[in-house]
């Protein structure tokens, strides 16, 4: 009997396997897909092209990929008959690494959100988003081309949980009545009532991958964000288990800030790592005021969910910001931005966070040549001043272009980019 109803599984291709933690990416990977609803159809064929053609340029013919359709969102309910079909889940855990399009969560469908119910069924633990300036994207700050991090985002845990119960409801009254009959804590009988559980498995696997990216990427600084002075035991036992992470597993490659200013008179010394925390409000005027501080950022849920699109302000907003939501072995790769249904199926808007997501993917499986030639064709595009409709009307002088158009343009400027032309 086939294994799945709906997906099909493409005759050519290999698996990508993981073997002791590490990825083996075959030549022909098979990697599956969901295009997504609303602008999601527009950009995920707007993307292909781009992943594909650079593929074929940069490694001429010896690398392809092989696509593989997973359903989910509208799509789904009208295929398969379910908004997230169990086959979906199952494919990406045997396929490892996937791209999709953003989704609608249906009123009624019995889920809060498909995004979140994926990255907690598939324990995709790690939100990753870079927030990189492209020059020539127009910004709201002085200096854009001063923001690089990466935010290191909690997937699984936090108010994010689901932990909720509204208010009225039994089980929202009988959780009142154990804490005032338990702990003698009152709250107000009209009241919801949610749970934030923050544990340290759940943290020092997040700030694991963190540090571990920065060694890999030759990246200074790690920076735990939390509400901790408020918030002890929750987000303060954040700070201080992602301490004991890097104290207890990177020993030898970081230091605290006070070992920074007592041993070091500031500098970080070669070959190391400095860890160091900040309190979630004064980071917001930290990343806006002194962006040059920050590379490598490890949060939890919520804070990591409002400084990502804040951050992403800083360089363009998120029609431009990617996205990897990784677990232990698993990668699945979206753009930050919804489905924007106002402009679904009208080839407007623009598919840059979706094409970079793919850029990430490349960077996940090996692939940096192709990830390179993407970046920088992107970056020519945008400089030639052909853009798609939300960044034209913020640019002077701008050649306004549909989604294909603008993916077509960007595979023109891949040749350019191969022969070494000057960025205009
Ligand atoms: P949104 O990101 O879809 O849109 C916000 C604004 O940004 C809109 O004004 C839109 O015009 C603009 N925008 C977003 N992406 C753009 C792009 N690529 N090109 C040009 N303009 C773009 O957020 P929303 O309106 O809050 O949510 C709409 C739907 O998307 C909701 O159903 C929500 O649940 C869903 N959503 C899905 C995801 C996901 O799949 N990861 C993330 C966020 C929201």
């Amino acid at each position: 009997m086939a294994k799945y109803q709906h997906v099909r599984v493409p005759d050519e291709g290999e698996r990508i396997q993981a073997q002791d933690g590490r990825l083996v990416v075959p030549d022909r990977p098979i990697i599956p897909f969901i295009e997504g609803d609303g602008i999601g159809r527009d950009i995920w064929r707007a993307t292909k092209l781009v992943l594909e053609s650079a593929v074929e340029k940069a490694y001429g013919g010896r690398k392809k990929i092989v696509w593989m359709e997973l359903y989910a969102g509208e799509k789904a309910q009208r295929v398969t008959g379910e908004v997230l079909p169990q086959e979906t889940l199952e494919a990406i855990r045997e396929f490892k690494v996937a791209i999709k399009g953003p989704l609608t969560t249906p009123v009624g469908s019995g889920f809060r959100s498909l995004n979140v119910t994926i990255r907690q069924a598939l324990d995709l633990y790690a939100c990753v988003r870079p927030i990189r300036y492209i020059p020539g994207v127009p910004s709201p700050v002085k200096h854009p081309e001063q923001v690089d991090f990466v935010i290191f985002r909690e997937n699984t845990e936090d108010v994010y949980a689901g932990l909720e119960w509204e208010r009225g409801t039994p089980e929202a009254k009988r959780l009142m009545e154990f804490l005032r009959d338990e702990f003698g804590v009152q709250i107000r009988p009209d009241s919801g009532v949610g749970i934030k559980p923050i544990s340290e498995f759940g943290t020092k696997r997040l700030v694991r991958k963190a540090i571990q990216y920065a060694l890999q990427n030759k990246r200074r600084r790690v920076t735990l964000v939390h509400k901790g002075n408020i918030m002890k035991y929750t987000e303060g036992a954040f700070r201080q288990w992602g301490y004991e992470l890097a104290a207890e597993e990177f020993p030898e490659v970081t230091i605290t800030e006070a070992e920074l200013w007592e041993e070091h008179d500031g500098r970080i010394p070669e070959g190391k790592i400095l860890i160091n925390d900040r309190i979630a409000d004064i980071m917001f005027q930290h990343v806006l005021t002194r962006p040059k501080e920050f590379e490598v950022i490890a949060t939890p849920n919520l804070n990591g969910d409002y400084l990502s699109d804040a951050c992403a302000a800083q360089v363009g907003g998120v029609g431009i910001a990617p996205g990897a939501n990784l677990g232990d072995e698993l990668g699945v790769f979206e753009a930050t931005h919804g489905t924007a249904p106002s402009h679904a199926d009208k080839d407007e808007a623009n598919p840059t966070a979706l094409i970079l997501s793919g850029v990430l993917m490349f960077e996940y499986l090996g692939w940096p040549e192709a990830a390179r030639l993407i970046r920088e064709a992107l970056a020519r595009t945008i400089q030639q001043k052909r853009v798609t409709y939300d960044l034209a009307r913020l640019m002077e002088g701008a050649t306004q272009l549909r989604t294909s158009e603008f993916a077509q343009a960007v595979v023109e400027n891949m040749d350019a980019v191969l022969a070494g032309a000057p960025t205009p």
